[in-house]
């Protein structure tokens, strides 16, 4: 797959409001087409949304990039993710000099994702369990991304959060979400920033949706 799709993806993702120059950097490194199915690598380059197996699908760029910069994170920053699919977020976090943690509950897309991140030499602690209860051993985390939708906000992840860290989650009915960024601001104390219009697959757990 040439750079020149890759350029062409970061256009567009500028063109569409994305800003931070670390984001922007790390989707034109990261070879996307490394963590879809070989079928549809050509598609790897499209703003879009695209299954990979299981019922699940490896998010939007854009969505991607939008959450990122909603962490405003910096290298050297640990940050936990819940929900690895592709295991394509926790690179692009992974290039931007993050310590990851990443949550998934699906055992095929666990074990397939571990095989990845051990060929590509990317350095991701991961695990299978439901991400709606965290990772308590190495909390607080300076950033938490919730990658599916969540019918409300976790308390576990809340707790997680480092003071001065920010939460990045989509809350909503199946259907639709709201992207809620809440920033916490002193030990239970949170700004909440609402952005409408995005579309994730359900959280399911203890603290998300039932199956
Ligand atoms: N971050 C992923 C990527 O880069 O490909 C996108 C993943 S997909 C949109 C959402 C993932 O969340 C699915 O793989 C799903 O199995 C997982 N998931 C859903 N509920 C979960 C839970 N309670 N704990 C951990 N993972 C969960």
């Amino acid at each position: 797959m040439s750079d020149f799709n890759r350029d062409k993806l970061v256009d567009g993702l500028r063109k569409k409001g994305i800003r931070d120059e670390r984001v922007l950097k790390a989707i034109a490194e990261v070879h996307r087409e490394l963590f879809i199915p070989a079928a549809i690598k050509h598609h790897a380059y499209e703003d879009v949304a695209l299954p990979i197996g299981q019922g699940q699908t490896i998010s939007q760029p854009y969505t991607v990039a939008f959450m990122t910069e909603a962490l405003k994170i910096n290298e050297g920053d640990s940050v936990l993710e819940i929900g690895t699919g592709s295991g394509y977020q926790a690179a692009i976090l992974i290039n931007m000099g993050v310590k990851v943690f990443s949550i998934e509950r699906n055992t095929e897309l666990y074990n397939k994702s571990l095989k990845l991140f051990d060929k590509l030499g990317l350095r991701v602690a991961v695990r299978c369990s439901d991400g709606t209860l965290g990772w308590n051993d190495f909390a607080p985390y300076n950033g938490i991304i919730v990658t599916a939708g969540a019918p409300s906000i976790p308390e576990n992840l809340k707790k997680q959060l480092a003071v001065g860290g920010r939460l990045v989650v989509p809350v909503g009915d199946k259907k639709s979400q709201i992207l809620k960024v809440l920033t916490k601001v002193e030990e239970d104390r949170f700004l909440t920033e609402d952005i409408p219009q995005f579309k994730f697959v359900p959280l399911i757990g203890r603290e998300g949706w039932k199956e």
